[in-house]
């Protein structure tokens, strides 16, 4: 997506091309272009210093057509209710591309969480929860981590709706911490899901189990366990990075050892036997498989003819611009589109849910198990559609996620 652009602007845009490649019916589409509801509160936040900060949150709810809202809650600066409205539209696309029963939604609050206390960051998020106690809940929209929120955030929100609601409601939100009913493999599951689906890409290419080279971009929790599994299966780390810059060892990288690198030093550079190089070298490397893990817009047309990989699996959401996804389908490049390739973390949000439904939890086994066999069947389905009508993987996966969509809405139809 274009910075320039608005981002809602885009996502319509977007979802208008695919509308008309599969024949949209157009009320169904005048339905998908709005979201079915957006709620904006000010929320008065006691400071440290005594005073008192009001800041403005969202709550997007783009469709529940397929099951309730779900999305994750940004705090960042520059969020925007047009930034909201289309990562919520993503949203309802990710879920259905992945088959799960959920809808789309995001939430954000305009905030820098980098310039306040603890303190302050749990009265935002315990007001913000207040003010949208009417719109969430285990039934009607699960809010999640996003951009800056985390575990902790989670446990807040967490407590003030059981306080509200006089009973404890696990299920409201997900990625929790363990102790309070979050998921084993949560942690691990959106590298772990970016790897399995470059996995299943590995085999459809006929390609070598024991010639398998990966690049990871940036070094967070997504790359970290995209190279961790990698490993773990046989393929050769060669490169990693971060936002100060990345490392190359054609002889391999042993990813638990960076990582305490990592720990050690503050970034990934200097690791001992490999070569320091810039993140663009990394994007233009000859390996197997690409991961952009780390931010948007880094494989553009500028770059996009120098990349040599064969498989990109998107950790990141948005790493590729619609130009590069052009010229990476005529170089015969396979892309793994970012509401497939990163949806492990949703999925395993979505095991989280069933389990503090139901009450009874999965071991981590159990959950990476039942995520694999869900990144499969939804990275074949892709895959198939896309061989079918000579697509590259990001239309086949929207035109899969919106016609499921489109379905739910014709079954239920409008009521009254
Ligand atoms: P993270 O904060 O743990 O890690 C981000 C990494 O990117 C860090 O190593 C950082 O140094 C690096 N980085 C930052 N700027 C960079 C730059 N300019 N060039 C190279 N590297 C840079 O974040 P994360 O959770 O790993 O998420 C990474 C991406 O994946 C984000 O786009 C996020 O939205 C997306 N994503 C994450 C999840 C999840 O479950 N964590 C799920 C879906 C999508």
């Amino acid at each position: 997506m274009s910075k320039t652009l608005n981002p809602f602007e885009m996502a319509v845009m977007q979802l208008t091309s695919v509308a008309k490649f599969i024949d949209l019916d157009p009320n169904i589409l005048e339905i998908l272009k709005k979201p079915k509801r957006e709620i904006i509160v000010h929320l008065p936040v006691k400071m440290d210093d005594g005073t008192i900060k009001v800041f403005t949150g969202y709550r997007v709810q783009h469709n529940d057509a397929r099951g309730p809202f779900k999305g994750g809650i940004r705090y960042h600066p520059n969020v925007t209710l047009d930034e909201v409205r289309a990562l919520a539209m993503w949203m309802t696309w990710k879920t259905a591309v992945m088959n799960l029963p959920y809808g789309g939604a995001k939430g954000g609050i305009t905030c820098n969480p980098s310039e306040m206390s603890e303190g302050e960051l749990e009265r935002l998020t315990r007001r913000y929860t207040y003010a949208i106690k009417e719109f969430i809940h285990p039934y009607i929209d699960i809010p999640a981590p996003d951009v800056y929120t985390n575990e902790q955030v989670m446990a807040w929100i967490m407590d003030t709706y059981s306080a509200l609601s006089g009973r404890n409601e696990p299920g409201v939100v997900t990625a929790k911490p363990i102790e309070l009913q979050g998921s084993q493999g949560r942690t691990e599951a959106t590298g772990f899901g970016v790897m399995v689906t470059a996995r299943e890409a590995v085999k459809k290419l006929g390609l070598n189990n024991n010639e398998i080279t990966v690049a990871v971009q940036g070094y967070g929790n997504v790359s970290y366990w995209a190279a961790h599994y990698a490993y773990k299966w046989g393929y050769k780390l060669v490169a990693a990075s971060d936002s100060k810059g990345g490392i190359y060892n054609p002889n391999g990288i042993n990813p638990i050892k960076l990582l305490e690198h990592k720990r050690k030093t503050g970034s990934v550079i200097n690791y001992p036997g490999a070569k320091n190089i810039s993140n663009e070298e990394l994007l233009e490397l000859d390996v197997t498989i690409l991961v952009p893990g780390a931010i948007e817009e880094v494989i553009t047309e500028k770059n996009a003819d120098n990349i040599k990989t064969k498989i990109i699996s998107e950790g990141a959401n948005g790493p590729t611009t619609p130009k590069a996804d052009k010229i990476l389908f005529e170089k015969n490049i396979l892309v793994i589109p970012d509401i497939l390739a990163n949806a492990g973390g949703v999925t395993t949000s979505y095991l989280e849910w069933v389990q503090n439904l139901m009450r009874y939890y999965w071991t981590k086994e159990e959950v990476l198990s039942k995520l694999e066999n869900r990144m499969v069947e939804a990275f074949e389905n892709v895959y198939k559609l896309s061989k079918e009508r000579n697509i590259d993987m990001r239309s086949a996966a929207y035109i899969i996620a919106v016609s499921r969509v489109a379905k739910a809405i014709k079954l239920r139809g409008i009521w009254p």
